[in-house]
């Protein structure tokens, strides 16, 4: 069995002629006679990245299982947590054989370290901001000014990068450490704390604290967690124990999932008695929702995910370069072992002298062959098919259907080479709903939420098939107007604004938006093409709201 690293192109199957069927079937019985190289007897060392707890079950549980014994593998699990060793230093240093980190491991890698990562266990992040639910905080926005924890960069990056893109500074924050300790949400000293779904959320549900979430992945920024790594050295000296071990890890966490009360049980007694069977069962259905065994397959890596991720730390100042990722993920043994190639021929030379005695196997093998084959193609279709899912997951907001700003700006780089290509003209409409604080806090968050969504419908209505309307982030949309001109997009413009405000949401709430209207210049990226609609978007803002404003390039200077 190979990882499951889907982004492999699907090799085509060797075309299995009547010699290479005898020469692979002497490859089994070399197999048989010399055993493949033999797995150090050595313990392999596992380092987590915390303290015991349901974020490590497949781990346990390919341990208690025996899975790791039948790999032929002896492998010690080290707890993490503030004393112990980090993860990645552990893993570099040599103390440990393979370790678990988030995805600031992919950092490591631009900086030269040999780090490999051989799964990803989540496939979206828990990190978020936990906040009272009377604090009068629904967005990131509404962090300016307030008391906020952040753990160091590469725990918080999905929260720093969500400041980044929401355009809040870090020192309009009042930024402290995290304290570990959720009672300080309670006790008010603290307006937003560091946490994540899988853990404080329990303790405020049972002490009957109403809180709220502000999840990163709301504000298009989606990290991997928890990455199996290992180094370059023990891949290369001992690339089948790396496949041995990732197999079998992988095989306790698909045990895990499917048998979670059995694993928290074991967890409870063994490694983590400090937690309650609630907390680890709790803690256990949210990062299912992370891991997402129905969707993806268990440990599955996009290179493409992983270079965006790469490119967010180097936006954020965390790592520099290019972002080059090669050697960075683990493909699988078929690319990685080539000391198996040499058994195969040496096994096979051996097998050509026994041909004879083994037709009926021989038969059976090729039957089992075509079978798993059969399985292969049907697995990779599924895989093909939870990919598209996840896709479009990632692609669509959940409130109110439109595309996120990653689809968004996917399409407009797009749009912009074509653009470029023929000379068509383009345009971008930054709009954002005026004074909807004012309506939460008048009505509530839930109605502030279906006002947001019944505006994006009406605004959809309206637009041609190519217009593409993305919603940026809390109460700001985007439109893109791909073959539209300055006029026209300003002419669609003053419609919509029209439109928002002459029809009212409810019989009490009626909402008025302001709209910043940019024709996209020859040269311009996206981000240059959005600073000019936001530009005009905020000076709609200053000259009273409910109006549009379009941007006016400076005129070129007068040369003497
Ligand atoms: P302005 O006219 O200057 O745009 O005023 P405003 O009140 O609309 O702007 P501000 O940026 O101060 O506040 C935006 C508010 O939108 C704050 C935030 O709580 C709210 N918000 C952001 N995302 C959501 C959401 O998903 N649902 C709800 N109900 N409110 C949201
Ligand atoms: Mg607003
Ligand atoms: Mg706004």
């Amino acid at each position: 069995m190979s990882v499951p690293f889907v982004s492999q192109p699907a090799r085509p199957l060797p075309h299995l002629t009547r010699c290479s069927l005898w020469l692979g079937f002497g490859l089994l019985l070399a197999q048989l006679l010399w055993p493949a190289e033999p797995l150090a007897a050595d313990k392999l060392r596992l380092q987590l990245r915390w303290l015991h707890q349901f974020q490590f079950a497949g781990y346990y549980m390919a341990l208690e299982k025996g899975f790791y014994r039948q790999a032929g593998l002896e492998v010690e699990i080290l707890p993490g947590g503030p004393q112990a060793a980090k993860p990645i230093a552990a893993l570099l240093d040599g103390e440990v054989d393979f370790a678990i980190a988030n995805s600031g491991l992919v950092i490591a890698r631009m900086q030269g370290k040999p780090v490999v990562a051989l799964a990803a266990i989540m496939q979206s992040s828990p990190v978020v901001w936990i906040v009272r639910a009377d604090s009068g905080i629904y967005a990131p926005q509404d962090l300016a000014g307030k008391r906020v924890m952040l753990l160091d960069p590469p725990e918080s990056a999905e929260l720093r990068l969500t400041l980044l893109r929401e355009g809040l500074d870090l020192d309009r924050l009042q930024v402290s450490p995290p304290s570990f300790d959720p009672l300080d949400l309670v006790d008010g000293h603290t307006d937003a704390y560091n946490g994540y779904t899988s853990n404080e959320p329990f303790w405020l549900q049972q002490q009957q604290i109403p809180y709220r979430l502000i999840n990163p992945r709301e504000y298009g920024v989606n990290f991997y967690n928890d990455v199996l790594a290992t180094r370059e050295a023990v891949l290369r000296d001992r690339p089948q124990q790396v496949e041995a071990f990732t197999q079998a890890s992988l095989r306790g966490w698909q045990y895990a999932l499917d048998n979670i009360e059995e694993s928290v049980q074991l967890i409870h007694r063994r490694y983590a008695p400090e937690k309650s069977l609630e907390h680890l069962r709790f803690e256990a259905q949210e990062l299912k929702k992370l891991i997402m065994p129905e969707l993806v397959q268990l440990g599955h890596m996009n290179p493409g995910r992983w270079q965006t991720i790469a490119n967010s730390y180097v936006e954020l100042g965390m790592a520099r370069g290019s972002g080059d990722l090669d050697g960075f993920l683990y493909l699988g043994p078929a690319q990685t072992d080539h000391r198996l190639l040499y058994q195969v021929l040496g096994g096979a030379a051996l097998a050509l002298l026994l041909l004879g005695s083994v037709a009926l196997r021989f038969a059976h093998l090729t039957k089992r062959l075509r079978l798993e084959i059969g399985a292969r193609r049907q697995a990779e279709q599924e895989l093909r098919d939870s990919n598209l899912q996840l896709e479009k997951l990632a692609s669509t907001d959940r409130l109110t259907g439109l595309w996120t700003r990653l689809r968004l700006e996917e399409v407009a780089h797009q749009e912009i080479k074509r653009a470029t290509r023929y000379d068509l003209p383009l345009c971008l409409i930054f709009f954002d709903i005026d004074r909807f604080k004012t309506v939460n806090d008048q009505h509530g968050h839930e109605t502030g939420d279906r006002v947001l969504s019944a505006v994006a419908q009406r605004i959809k209505a309206q637009l041609r098939e190519s217009d593409c309307l993305c919603r940026w982030g809390g109460e700001e949309f985007i439109i893109l107007m791909p073959h539209a001109d300055l006029e026209h997009a300003a002419v669609m413009a003053e419609k919509l604004r029209i439109l928002v405000a002459a029809t009212p949401v409810t019989e009490q709430i009626g909402v008025t938006a302001s709209f910043g209207v940019a024709q996209w210049r020859p040269g311009q990226s996206l981000r240059e093409l959005m600073q000019c609609a936001d530009q005009v978007l905020y000076l709609a803002k200053q000259r009273g709201r409910n109006r549009i404003e379009c941007y006016a390039p400076p005129a070129p200077q007068a040369s003497s």
